[in-house]
């Protein structure tokens, strides 16, 4: 649910220490990820229909607003997360008005029940809370300050439903921006009242619960995920001039603190290798792996001209939510030939495997 923002209350003070408090308890973790709501997440890429309550139709500036919100989140979940999509015919009623089931000081509120669907209200303009007159922003053609964005409200109880809970900010809310899943939604003009796409800590939980849509896909910013890169040769014996693959395998490391992005392959990021022969300690590089055929691998060919050990290296790359990793080394073992194989000036062409 969304409630007003009474930031100068000595209430809000109270309500913020027990938040903090009871979060911490079940292991949430202060500027991470949304924490999760209650009753599970709903199938990956399940498209939820909603329609208007019959007796409690929204405004017309409403539903635009709702409507709007529902393609914020599709445009922003960068995920496999439900999608929302306005149908007449749709079985999650969205209600507006005197009807609404919310809190007393809740502009808006939701339920949800996995897999079949969701219900949403939304005060009507005008309504008298203790603490003030409810303000639509869209409501009117020059939104006055002090009016809440219904976009805005609405992508929060629309990330509710996903399964997302109240965004857990730094003391100082220099963080507020990376959530529109807040306790307390913001009046115009306090920054962050006009976002209408979810943040990246929205969207960092819409990842752990849904999956990214690719392998090469981007993981939000707000996530700090370990990776483990690992390689292999093959074959790891070979006869001088002849070449040996490097295949390099990066994933995010597979931790159920990862959700369903625990043990994922990783695409599309620029893996580098790295040699040194047997003995030597500097690591020289050789260049760049380019992608193999196999999810989250990179494959390099190498002729090595005596024993030698590569690693890859995966470097920390920014507007990433991992982090990097260097491979083990592996061993090459370079041998001479059966036949010839005291002649100096040997060509490579008479060569043939020891025995
Ligand atoms: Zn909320």
């Amino acid at each position: 649910m969304t409630t007003r923002n009474r930031s100068r209350s000595s209430a809000l003070a109270a309500a913020a220490v027990f938040l903090v408090a009871s979060l911490t308890a079940t292991g949430a973790f202060a500027h991470g990820p949304d924490p999760v709501a209650s009753g599970g997440a709903f199938g990956q890429n399940q498209v939820l229909r909603f329609r208007w309550r019959a007796g409690s139709e929204p405004s017309t500036a409403l539903k635009t607003a709702i409507k709007a919100a529902a393609a914020g989140v599709n445009a922003s979940r960068a995920s496999k997360a439900a999608t929302f999509t306005y149908d007449a015919a749709g079985s999650s009623p969205i209600g507006y008005g005197a009807g609404a089931t919310c809190g007393v000081n809740g502009l808006a509120c939701y339920t949800r029940t996995v897999p079949d669907g969701f219900t949403m209200w939304f005060r009507e303009q005008g309504h008298v809370f203790d603490w003030g007159t409810m303000k639509w922003c869209e409501s009117y053609d020059a939104p006055p300050n002090g009016c809440y964005l219904a976009e805005n409200i609405a992508l929060d109880e629309f990330g509710h439903v996903e399964g997302l809970g109240h965004h857990v900010n730094y003391a100082s809310g220099s963080d507020y921006e990376d959530a529109v899943v807040q306790t307390y939604s913001r009046t115009k003009p306090s920054a962050g009242w006009d976002n209408d796409v979810f943040g990246r800590c929205d969207v960092a939980r819409l990842q752990m619960l849904y999956d990214v849509t690719f392998a090469s896909s981007k993981f939000s910013t707000c996530l700090d995920m370990s990776t483990v890169l690992t390689i292999s040769a093959s074959p790891t014996q070979i006869v001088v001039g002849s070449s040996t693959t490097l295949v390099a395998t990066l994933k995010v490391v597979d931790s159920d603190a990862y959700g369903r992005l625990g043990g994922n392959s990783v695409s599309g990021r620029t893996v580098t290798l790295q040699r040194r022969a047997v003995g030597a300690t500097t690591w020289i590089l050789v260049g760049t792996m380019p992608a193999g055929s196999a999810s989250g691998t990179y494959v390099l060919a190498q002729t090595p001209g005596g024993n030698t050990e590569y690693r890859a290296v995966f470097a920390t790359p920014s507007g990433d939510g991992i982090n990097g990793d260097s491979s083990p080394a592996v061993r090459v073992s370079v041998t001479g030939c059966t036949a010839g194989a005291t002649s100096a000036l040997m060509a490579s062409s008479i060569l043939a495997p020891c025995a």
